[in-house]
């Protein structure tokens, strides 16, 4: 299971930020992009999991969803890929190319003051 992975390496590197700084986590941000996306619930049940027990049990596990970035062939113009859709924003041409998917990030890791 994908999340379970997730879970375990965000909270390795949680761990080792407070252990670190010697203070209590509160929360962790993470985010990921559109091909390869985290199931919110799932991580979140996972991490709950594998932090039960020790100084990240109860901290709050955010995860950011990253848009789709796309760039228009005709004018440029990069926009959030939307498939609902799926055209330029500002010429409405269906010819566009995607950029590069948004990895599975860390992004931020909020400590006690
Ligand atoms: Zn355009």
């Amino acid at each position: 299971m994908h999340e379970m992975m997730v879970a375990q390496s965000v909270f390795d590197t949680v761990l080792e930020q407070a252990k670190l700084h010697n203070k209590k986590p509160i929360s962790v941000t993470i985010s990921c992009g559109q091909f390869n996306p985290i199931n919110d619930e799932a991580v979140s049940f996972a991490f709950e999991m594998v932090a039960k027990d020790t100084v990240c049990e109860g901290i709050k596990l955010k995860v950011v969803h990253k848009p789709l970035i796309a760039k228009c062939r005709t004018c440029e113009n990069e926009f959030d890929f939307d498939i609902t859709a799926p055209a330029c924003t500002k010429c409405q041409s269906s010819e566009f190319d995607f950029a590069e998917d948004a990895p599975l990030l860390l992004e931020e890791i909020e400590l006690e003051d």
